[in-house]
Order: C-alpha cells, then sequence, then structure tokens
C-alpha cells in the first residue's frame, strides 16, 4: 500500500515540490516501504523516535525534524539531521550552532513561522523573525544556514482562511529574501518554502509552497492523535 500511495502521489506534484514523507508514528517497516521507491526524505516531529529509526534505517535517508525542538536534545540529532523546520528562537539557534560545530558541520535550518489562527502552534511572528535575522548575535552563527521558512495553516475547513495565511507567508517570504539580498548575511540563503501537509497540500502549492510534509496520504492514518 505504501509503496503504490507514495508512487502516485509523487507522479501528481508539480517537478518544484518537494515531499516530505511524514512517518512519525509509523514503524521503520513502512519507512522502508517507501524508501524502497526511491524516496529519501523523511520527517519526523520527536527526536526519540527520528534517532531509533535513524539507527535502523539505511544512512542515506535525508531526515529532516518538523516538530516542536527543545535546546536539550539537539544533541542527539545534530551528527546527522538533514533539516530543521522548527527553530522558533535564537536561543535554540545558537544551541543548534554550537553542536554543529562539534560535529564539524553545518546544519540546513528554517525559520518557523506563526501563520495559524489558533494558540497551540509554535513559532515565531514576522516582526520576531526579521529581529533575529537582522540581528548581531545571528549573523555570527557560522555552523548554521537559514534556507527558508516554514509554517503551519490553521485547522479549520474554511479554505479562504487556509489560503491567507499561507499567502501571507509566501509574501513574508519574497520580503525577506529580497531585504537579505541587500543585507547579505552570510548563513541565509532563502530558497525553501515548507508549507502544506494532507489536508492542505493543494493550497499549499498553489501558494508557493516549493516543500509539502505529508503523512496520512502515504501511510494511512495514524492511530493516535500526534
Ligand atoms: C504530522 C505533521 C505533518 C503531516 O500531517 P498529515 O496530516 O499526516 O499529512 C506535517 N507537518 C507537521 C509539522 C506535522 O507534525
Amino acid at each position: 500500500m505504501v509503496k503504490e500511495n507514495i508512487l502516485k502521489f509523487k507522479e501528481l506534484l508539480p517537478q518544484h515540490v518537494n515531499l516530505v514523507a511524514v512517518s512519525k508514528t509509523q514503524p521503520a517497516n513502512a519507512v522502508s516501504e517507501a524508501y524502497q521507491t526511491g524516496h529519501r526524505v523523511f520527517g519526523e516531529n520527536k527526536v526519540q523516535e527520528l534517532v531509533a529509526k535513524y539507527n535502523e534505517l539505511p544512512k542515506d535517508i535525508q531526515w529532516h525534524l518538523i516538530g516542536h525542538l527543545q535546546t536539550n536534545k539537539v544533541k542527539y540529532i545534530a551528527p546527522f539531521i538533514s533539516l530543521i523546520h522548527s527553530v522558533d528562537s535564537l536561543k535554540l539557534l545558537q544551541e543548534i550552532n554550537k553542536q554543529a560545530a562539534k560535529n564539524n558541520r553545518v546544519i540546513d535550518c528554517l525559520l518557523q513561522l506563526y501563520i495559524a489562527n489558533e494558540e497551540t502552534k509554535f513559532g515565531l511572528s514576522y516582526e520576531e523573525a526579521d529581529l533575529l535575522l537582522s540581528s548581531e548575535e545571528f549573523k555570527q552563527l557560522k555552523n548554521i544556514r537559514i534556507v527558508g521558512l516554514m509554517g503551519m495553516a490553521t485547522n479549520t475547513t474554511n479554505a479562504a482562511q487556509i489560503r491567507n495565511e499561507f499567502h501571507s507567508l509566501k509574501n513574508f517570504f519574497n520580503m525577506i529574501r529580497s531585504l537579505n539580498l541587500t543585507r547579505g548575511t552570510e548563513n541565509v540563503e532563502l530558497k525553501i518554502l515548507s508549507m502544506g501537509m494532507s489536508s492542505d497540500y493543494q493550497i499549499a502549492i498553489e501558494e508557493g509552497s516549493n516543500m509539502i510534509r505529508v503523512g496520512s496520504i502515504i501511510f494511512g492514518e495514524r492511530n493516535y492523535a500526534n
């Protein structure tokens, strides 16, 4: 099932849109099935589960962390993580930078923006993100690179609202990108706009997403809320 699902799903995706197959709560063998189709990019939202799957599965998988990250857990993923979607503070970024340096690497990150009309979602406001990117402390971080932005829309059936939220993030992305061209900050290279999941990826793509994070369409419904 997983093989058919992912092949069919990818066939319909525009070429410029990258798929992160979200394997949270799924067993390693479900990831293997998707892997056998040639897919290499997988997303997890919990550090412990991510590390367990990293240890068990082939080493050419590109693992993305898509869930909230606590500073004291950065060290567990720093040796291998391919992209962190959920950076929401300078303090966290400083810790990622420190652990990346220890591992002699540069870790790619996205800033997570708060775009939803909900209390429960993590992320920076547009103003906070702008302040972070223009701060002196940020410019000193040589072992991280901000390669884009991530946002989650409100969990609603109101398509117009979802579209508005994605649209505003895309506008902010464009603005920050042109600002940064003039600022010339070396650790920023905005190219990824991560928005859209199973329920709203089509709207997200229409609004300019080039990276979607999709779980249930590929792996089936999860057994418990996560
Ligand atoms: C679980 C999750 C997804 C994928 O959700 P689906 O509805 O299964 O596609 C995407 N992004 C984040 C941050 C998630 O936690």
